[in-house]
């Protein structure tokens, strides 16, 4: 798949163009298909903005319709890319939700986190947007999401050479206002 509006051979020469700036031999041999792989995985890892979310929250009728108990997928990995300085968000989520008569499939939650951690993402946002995206599609009573990450821009430079974890959360509906339902959610998401 393409990126939008920039085609393949665009995105290579900006690499190579990038390659010029930064390395002292940029026409080395091991530099000479870096572009094309490299404009191949940026593909990959902004491969989200084209996924269609409506699509894949589609709901699934299974006869799990009468469920009504906390929905939970837990350490979901998360592989994004910070907008301010498109270094590696490297982590993992946890998704609840409590049904209200529509269920999807266990592994869309893993589609829809991989869904927006494929785009330019602050981690705040990228969290928001998995909740939100399934209060849109599913209306159920509650959603909780959480985000554990390490986030290399921080990591990488500066003195603060650490591998402490950001983590932030985005409550919903009964998980955000029952104290019993939060409380469930975040002893399971951080267990
Ligand atoms: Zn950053």
């Amino acid at each position: 798949m393409e990126l939008p509006y920039h085609p393949n051979e665009e995105l290579e020469s900006v690499i190579t163009n990038l390659l010029a700036l930064v390395d002292d031999d940029p026409l080395r041999e091991g530099l000479r298909d870096t572009p094309a792989r490299v404009a191949k995985a940026w593909r990959h890892w902004c491969g989200g903005y084209r996924v269609d979310i409506a699509e894949l929250m589609k709901v699934f009728e299974d006869g799990a319709e009468h469920y009504d108990q906390m929905v939970v997928r837990k350490d979901i990995p998360v592989y994004s890319h910070c907008e301010h300085h498109l270094a590696p968000i490297i982590g993992r989520c946890t998704i609840a939700y409590i049904p209200d008569g529509k269920v999807i499939g266990l592994s869309k939650l893993d589609r829809l986190a991989d869904a927006f951690a494929r785009r330019l993402q602050v981690q705040e946002r990228l969290t928001s947007q998995i909740a939100d995206a399934l209060v849109e599609h599913l209306q159920p009573l509650g959603v909780g999401v959480w985000v554990s990450a390490r986030h290399l821009c921080v990591e990488s430079r500066g003195v603060q050479h650490t591998n402490s974890e950001t983590i932030t959360t985005a409550l919903r509906g009964c998980i955000r206002e029952r104290d019993a339902a939060r409380a469930e959610f975040l002893a399971l998401a951080r267990s």
